[in-house]
């Protein structure tokens, strides 16, 4: 049985827990290996391995730091589909969507490869007769990482290469469900010349989470996964002063209007609510249709798609599957006991993934694509993340119920209105209260050179991952005004605020 560790100081390490917790294949319900959880110690020991480590790198020229960040980026590239076979078979998504999230992360380190430019601060002359100013953006210190199962590889991508390029040292804590990606992008950054102790990874749960929270070495905490910890973990590493950013879930409507383009939303939405089983923080999971004419044309053709959707192991020779199985055994009963709530709450339930035949499934964490009809706000198939490829269909009567409907959500991290009237695009846009806003396009996940985030319970935290926001996230600001005239001593001593 494959044993899985950390990554400490440039090199594996085994730690010093005994605890260690089961590593699954979704595919076929093996279980393939076991993750060591770090004990408090262990934890400790990789931010000490990151503080030390934190003088010299976070010195080197920002040039230097972005050509080993280049060297990563062409190891990624080489290791491609090694990398996305090795996400397919701890998380079961497809291998095209496996080297798809890769891409997106790829996509942040080629930002951060930016960052001679992005951490330039600002400068002003002449503040004052013969006063400068300028600001300089510092790295904080010691940052650490905490991620979801869904994105093993993108969501630990939105964090660290930004982190690594504005001079900061990193300590990783991947989901314990599917940690040996981070693993595996924390020997290719060994390999790509990154001093060792720079960027660790401690596989572990709360023992190793509460640690990175509370320690002092630690100045800033990025943090994805669900609400309620994102909620714990903000207030907790706040409290210890450190800065956050905690991304949390989500309950992602896409309007329809009566005017929209109905098989270019229909494609659009099949992939949004069912790609990657639904484990997507932008998933689409409910469609607003607007208008009674506009639901029963949506609703005829999403049961003549769903038809046709393929259901299997992520990793088959020749096409792929839609879309695989979900994380966990545990994770499907909920995902099965939602659709039990939604049918006693009174949704009617077109279409039952329960009752799916899927070829291959063997002992695998396999479910169908799932339509609920007729869901209203107050059914908790519709406040509620379900995480699981079930779709409901709420009606609303106009574009104003619709509205309200997305913007009294508990969540806001992303939407969309597919439309061909720019008005309403531009009003939707305007009014809705959700980070992520797409117009005709179903997930709109920002560009790595964009930040990533939601409103309301989707986050907490004022800034956004990645962007620009992330930089600044990284960084903290330093301004220096100075004057180099003569007769500096003369005029210093100045008893009320200097005017210049
Ligand atoms: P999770 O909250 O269970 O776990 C996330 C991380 O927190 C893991 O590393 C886990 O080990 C750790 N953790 C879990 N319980 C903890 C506790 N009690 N104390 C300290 N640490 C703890 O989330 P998950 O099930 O791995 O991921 C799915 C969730 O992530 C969904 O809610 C999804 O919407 C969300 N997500 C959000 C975004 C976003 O951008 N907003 C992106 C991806 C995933």
């Amino acid at each position: 049985m494959t044993q899985i560790h950390h990554y400490i100081n440039g090199a594996a390490d085994a730690g010093h827990s005994e605890r260690t917790a089961p590593v699954f294949n979704p595919a076929t319900g093996e279980e393939q290996a076991r993750v060591t959880l770090a004990s408090a110690e262990d934890t400790r020991d990789a931010i000490a391995a990151a503080d030390q480590a934190f003088a010299a790198w976070s010195a080197l020229s920002p040039l230097k730091r972005a050509r080993i960040l280049f060297k990563f980026k062409a190891l990624i590239e080489r290791d491609a589909d090694d990398l996305a076979r090795l996400i397919s078979s701890e998380h079961g998504k497809v291998f095209s969507d496996a080297k798809g999230e890769l891409t997106r992360g790829l996509e942040v380190v080629e930002f951060a490869c930016g960052i001679p430019h992005l951490q330039k601060g600002e400068h002003s002359m002449n503040v004052g007769t013969g006063v400068d100013s300028y600001s300089m953006m510092q790295p904080v210190g010691v940052c650490a990482g905490i991620s979801p199962f869904n994105f093993p590889a993108m969501v630990p991508m939105w964090m660290f290469p930004i982190a690594l390029a504005c001079g900061n040292t990193f300590v990783m804590k991947p989901s314990e469900k599917d940690p040996s990606t981070p693993l595996r992008l924390a020997e290719l950054l060994t390999e790509a010349g990154l001093p060792d102790g720079v960027f660790n990874v401690v596989n572990g749960d709360k023992e190793a989470v509460d640690v990175l929270l509370t320690d002092e070495r630690v100045q800033a905490v990025s943090f994805v996964g669900s609400t309620p910890i994102a909620e714990y973990i903000y207030a907790t590493a706040s409290n210890h002063g450190k800065r956050v950013q905690a991304l949390g879930g989500a309950k992602n409507h896409m309007v329809i209007m009566p005017d929209a383009d109905l098989d270019q939303a229909v494609d659009a939405l099949m992939g949004a609510a069912y790609g990657s089983a639904g484990e997507r923080c932008m998933a689409i999971s409910v469609a607003v249709p607007v208008g009674e004419d506009t639901a029963r044309r949506l609703r005829d053709r999403l049961i003549q798609k769903l038809e046709t959707l393929r259901v299997g192991p992520g990793l088959v020779d020749g096409p792929d599957n839609d879309m695989g199985p979900l994380i966990s055994r545990a994770h499907l009963d909920k995902v099965k006991d939602y659709i039990t709530t939604g049918v006693e709450e009174g949704a009617e339930l077109v279409v039952d993934g329960r009752e799916a035949q899927i070829d291959g499934a063997g002992n695998g964490y396999f479910i169908g694509g799932t339509l609920f009809d007729r869901v209203t706000p107050g059914m908790r198939i519709h406040s509620e993340e379900i995480f699981g490829p079930v779709l409901a269909i709420a009606r609303a009567a106009s574009f104003d119920e619709a509205v309200s409907m997305i913007n009294d959500h508990e969540f806001g991290n992303g939407t969309a209105i597919f439309t061909r009237d720019g008005d309403a695009a531009r009003q939707f846009c305007e009014r809705i209260q959700v980070g992520m806003v797409g117009v005709n396009v179903p997930i709109p996940v920002p560009m790595a050179f964009h930040s990533f985030g939601g409103w309301k319970r989707s986050l907490f935290g004022p800034l956004h991952m990645h962007g620009s926001d992330g930089v600044r996230f990284y960084t903290r600001m330093k301004t220096v005004t100075q004057r180099w005239p003569s007769g500096i001593r003369e005029e210093s001593n100045h008893f009320t605020m200097p005017t210049h």
